[in-house]
C-alpha cells in the first residue's frame, strides 16, 4: 500500500501532482509585499524550488517544486521576513484579498485586510474549519468580488468618524457557484472582527466537513443562517478604537501613478522577481502588490526615475490581454485536468484584436481558482476523456457574461480544437 503523502495544509503547503514535492503558498494581505520580503521569496524559490513563483488570483505567491526535508527551513526563512503561510490552505481563515489596487480608498483597505488577517491567522479557534474560510475586502461592488466570498466586505461611508462596511456573506464559486447575500450594512469598522467572529463560529458549529458557509445558506436559507450568526453573543460588540497609525505598506497615490506589468499566467522566475524588488525600491517605495488579475502593481512616486519599469516585457513575452488569469492546472496541481499554460498558448496565437480587449480566466478544473464566472469570457477544463487509443484529453467548458451575478456555460465539453475555433471567433 502506497502511503499518504503527510498533511501540512494548515501551513499552507499542498502536495503537486509530481510525487514527492510540495507547493508552498504564502499570505499577503491584500496582495502586498515589501521589496525586502519579495526577495526573500525569490531566494527561497531559487534554493529549495526551481526558481519559479507563481502569482494567485487571490494575491498570494506560491512556491512550487519543495521536497518535504526543505518544507520546516521555507517556513523559517519565511518568518525572518515577516511573511506567513499559516492558514493559507486548509480549514482555515485563508489570506485577506482586496482586488481594488490602485484605488483611491486602497490605504485603508489595506489597513483593514491586515489587522483581519493577522487576527485570524494562527489562531486555534480559527483552524480546523470544515474547510476554507474566506475573507476579502474591495472597494465596491462593480467586480461583484464581494459576491464569491465566505465574507465580503465593501465601504459604505463613515458614522462618527469611524469608516463602515456593508458585509456580504456565504459567497463562493468552485463547482456549485453561490452568491453572497448581504448579511448587514454600515458595520462600523469597530464591529467587523467580532461580526466575522460570529460569522466562523456557526459555521463551525453547523457544517459538515467539507462544506463552505455557502452550503449552510443553500441547506437552512439566507434568514435562518442571519438568524443564528446575530444570536451569538459576540455579534453586536464595538472594539474600542485604539490610537496608532494606519496599519498597511502602501502610502496611496493618484490613479496616473499605478504602473501594472501584466505577467503571464502569473507566473515569475526568481531572477525577474529580484529585478521587480529593486525597481520597487527605486520608484515605488519598496513596495509590490500582486492584483487579482495575477499581475504586479506599483505606485510609483512622483518624480521617480520610472525608464526601468520599461524593461518588463520578458514577463509576458507573448500579446495577450490586460486580464488573463491562469492557474497552474495539470502542470503541477494534483486536481488539474489540462496544461493550462499550454492552452492559453495555443489559444493567444489565434486570439483577434477584439479577444485581446477582453478580460479572460482560464481554470484547470472545475474548481475554478482564476474566477472564470466573472471573467468576459471563462474558459474551465471540466472533464477528461479517453480517446479510440486510449489516450485521455481534456474537455472544456466557455462562459460568458451574461446578466446573471456569475457567467454561465453557453458550450460544453469542447475539444481544444472546438475551443480555439470559437476563440478565433470572439469579437
Ligand atoms: S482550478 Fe483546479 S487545477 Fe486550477 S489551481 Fe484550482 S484546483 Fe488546481
Amino acid at each position: 500500500m502506497v502511503p499518504s503523502p503527510p498533511n501540512f495544509r494548515l501551513d499552507g503547503i499542498y502536495t503537486q501532482r509530481q510525487d514527492g514535492f510540495f507547493m508552498q503558498r504564502i499570505k499577503l494581505a491584500a496582495g502586498v509585499i515589501s521589496a525586502t520580503q519579495a526577495r526573500a521569496v525569490a531566494d527561497i524559490s531559487a534554493r529549495f524550488g526551481r526558481g519559479t513563483i507563481h502569482l494567485t488570483s487571490r494575491g498570494s505567491m506560491e512556491i512550487h517544486w519543495l521536497r518535504e526535508e526543505a518544507l520546516s527551513y521555507v517556513k523559517r526563512e519565511l518568518a525572518k521576513t515577516g511573511l506567513t503561510s499559516r492558514g493559507a490552505c486548509g480549514g482555515a481563515v485563508r489570506g485577506v484579498t482586496s482586488s481594488s489596487h490602485g484605488t483611491h480608498g486602497f490605504p485603508r483597505l489595506e489597513a483593514l485586510a491586515r489587522q483581519v488577517q493577522r487576527h485570524f491567522t494562527g489562531n486555534p479557534r480559527f483552524e480546523r474549519l470544515p474547510k476554507k474560510f474566506k475573507i476579502g475586502v474591495e472597494a465596491d461592488i462593480s467586480g461583484g468580488r464581494h459576491l464569491i466570498q465566505d465574507v465580503g466586505l465593501v465601504p459604505a461611508g463613515e458614522e462618527d468618524g469611524s469608516p463602515c462596511y456593508d458585509v456580504w456573506i456565504a459567497g463562493g464559486l468552485g463547482r456549485e457557484p453561490r452568491p453572497g447575500f448581504l448579511l448587514g450594512e454600515r458595520f462600523p469598522e469597530g464591529r467587523i472582527i467580532p461580526v466575522i467572529e460570529a460569522v466562523i463560529a456557526v459555521y463551525a458549529a453547523n457544517a459538515p466537513p467539507p462544506k463552505r458557509l455557502k452550503f449552510l445558506a443553500q441547506q437552512m436559507g439566507e434568514q435562518k443562517l442571519r438568524e443564528l450568526i446575530e444570536a451569538e453573543s459576540g455579534f453586536s460588540e464595538l472594539l474600542p478604537a485604539a490610537s496608532g497609525f494606519a496599519e498597511g505598506l502602501v502610502a496611496g497615490g493618484e490613479v496616473s501613478q499605478q504602473r501594472e506589468l501584466p505577467v503571464f499566467a502569473g507566473e515569475l522566475t526568481a531572477g525577474q522577481l529580484l529585478r521587480l524588488a529593486d525597481a520597487a525600491d527605486v520608484c515605488a517605495d519598496g513596495v509590490l502588490q500582486v492584483t487579482a488579475d495575477q499581475n504586479i502593481l506599483l505606485t510609483v512616486i512622483p518624480g521617480a526615475d520610472t525608464t526601468l519599469l520599461n524593461d518588463f516585457s520578458d514577463l509576458s513575452p507573448v500579446p495577450a490581454p490586460r486580464v488573463l488569469r491562469i492557474c497552474p492546472g495539470r502542470h503541477e496541481c494534483s486536481m488539474g485536468l489540462a496544461e493550462t499554460r499550454t492552452v492559453a498558448a495555443a489559444l493567444l496565437e489565434q486570439m483577434g484584436e477584439a479577444g485581446q480587449q477582453l478580460s479572460w480566466a482560464l481554470s484547470g478544473c472545475p474548481n475554478s481558482c482564476t474566477q472564470p464566472q466573472l471573467a468576459e469570457v471563462g474558459i474551465v477544463s471540466s472533464a477528461l476523456v479517453k480517446g479510440d487509443d486510449g489516450e485521455r484529453t481534456p474537455r472544456f467548458d466557455l462562459y460568458r457574461r451574461g446578466d446573471t451575478h456569475f457567467n454561465t456555460a453557453f458550450a460544453r465539453a469542447l475539444t481544444l480544437e472546438q475551443l480555439t475555433a470559437m476563440v478565433r471567433d470572439i469579437g
